[in-house]
């Protein structure tokens, strides 16, 4: 008989575990991979971002799909305007030391590795039960206990973790039986969609995959139109099937919201975001002698120039057109790219089933959903680790 069973074995149940068995309780984890965390490897390119410094108190590094309200929920959640400073110092406590750059925040030794080592040896010595390759797929309710049956074995518990992830990286535990478990609960979910994701464009950029650049990149829908969504500053990544980079990544979870919603979705590049536009009508002038492409060969990359000029309107093509257009060169999107490319996934268990001071069920007494699983996603950042250890934390303080 246990005081906690987890579902799943990623960060969220990892700050679960540690906190509900550091209050003295008997813990076991069932996770489905050979060992815990395995997505947590692959975080920050196997550096771990694990939180941000750059916290804002509106909470615009979140999104989610079923509640207006996730603001007022996260502010509950969070409980301070700091969560960055309440995972590092969870992470001090583990023997963990931190390092950041740029207000993005790593493990000192910028291995994501030397992170789970330390993790499993503190689940060990704090007796926190594992059992590896154990696929749940049923949770009974008898009387006030939970029951689940995994390789001959009946797990009994009077609480039980939802911590299954999203759907996204199926290679490193990404799943449908997180919220295939919900919906037998009868949880209410949202549809999910891949985030932190690639745009597909409607036009073809395959002439000029490959090319980086820095933009500023901003989301548009058709209605209302030119309102700007959501704008992003950074690099940008054409690639066969569309756009790429950070930048893009963050602006995916609202291009597939205003997708989802039936409205078409719009991307703006902006090629030349810190070049003056006197700048531009200088080098135009003055140097008229030139080809435009080689022009234009000055501002952006060759095979881009060339794009560019491949799609202006030769009928009025001078130099206030050409501007403009390197301004606000326009993409349609016409879909995300899949969940193995997302690195999250948006939407999941809705905010509504959920009490925000401790991630508990409100319909079942003893359950809790925590993580990705539910319906909130970050942008890039150390943002979804962040809301990962800070819901298992919270679920873990109040069993
Ligand atoms: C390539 C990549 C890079 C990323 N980089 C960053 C980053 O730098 N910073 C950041 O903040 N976030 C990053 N993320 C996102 C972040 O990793 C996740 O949001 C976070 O790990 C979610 O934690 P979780 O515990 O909710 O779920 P997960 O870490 O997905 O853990 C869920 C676990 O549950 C197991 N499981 C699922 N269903 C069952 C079941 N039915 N029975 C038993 N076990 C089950 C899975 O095998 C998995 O181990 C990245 C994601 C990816 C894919």
């Amino acid at each position: 008989m246990y005081d906690l069973c987890i579902i799943g074995g990623g960060m969220s149940a990892i700050s679960c575990a540690i906190t509900a068995a550091r209050r003295g309780h008997k813990v076991i984890i069932l996770e489905k991979n050979d060992k815990l965390g395995k997505k947590i490897y692959a975080t920050g390119n196997g550096r771990c971002n694990i939180t941000n410094h750059n916290f804002s108190a509106d909470y615009t590094r979140y999104y989610n799909s079923s509640s207006d309200l996730y603001d007022v929920f996260l502010k509950k959640i969070f409980k301070s305007n700091c969560p960055d400073e309440e995972v590092t110092d969870f992470l001090k406590s583990l023997g963990i030391i931190t390092y950041d750059i740029n207000s993005y925040v790593y493990p000192k030794s910028l291995q994501a590795s030397s992170l789970m080592w330390t993790v499993n040896d503190v689940l060990k010595n704090l007796n926190v039960e594992i059992l590896f390759k154990s696929e749940i797929c049923k949770i009974d309710r008898i009387d006030d206990l939970y029951e689940i049956n995994v390789s001959n074995r009946k797990i009994k518990a009077s609480n039980v973790v939802l911590a299954c992830g999203g759907a996204s990286y199926r290679k490193l535990g990404g799943s449908l039986c997180g919220y295939k478990l919900a919906g037998m609960l009868d949880l209410e979910c949202t549809d999910i969609r891949p985030a932190l994701c690639g745009l597909k464009t409607v036009e073809d950029v395959s002439a000029v995959a490959g090319v980086r650049t820095h933009a500023v990149a901003r989301l548009y829908s058709d209605n209302p139109e030119n309102e700007i969504y959501a704008e992003e500053e950074g690099e940008l990544q054409i690639t066969n099937y569309g756009l790429s980079g950070i930048m893009i990544f963050n602006l995916s979870s609202k291009a597939g919201k205003i997708l989802k919603s039936g409205k078409r979705a719009f991307i703006k590049i902006d090629f030349v975001p810190d070049v003056e536009d006197s700048v531009i009508n200088n080098i135009f002038d003055n140097h008229s002698y030139r080809k435009k492409k080689a022009l234009l060969n000055v501002f952006l990359n060759d095979k881009l120039a060339e794009y560019v000029l491949k799609n202006v309107d030769k009928t009025s093509y001078d130099t206030d057109y050409l501007i403009n257009y390197l301004h606000n060169f326009k993409f349609e999107i016409k879909d995300l790219t899949d969940f193995e490319n997302a690195q999250v996934t948006a939407g999941g268990i809705c905010l509504d089933e959920l009490n925000p001071d401790d991630m508990s069920i409100k319909k079942y007494s003893g359950l809790y959903a925590i993580g990705e699983m539910t319906d909130i996603d970050g942008i890039c950042g150390g943002y979804n680790l962040t809301y990962a250890i800070i819901t298992g934390k919270r679920a873990g303080e109040s069993i």
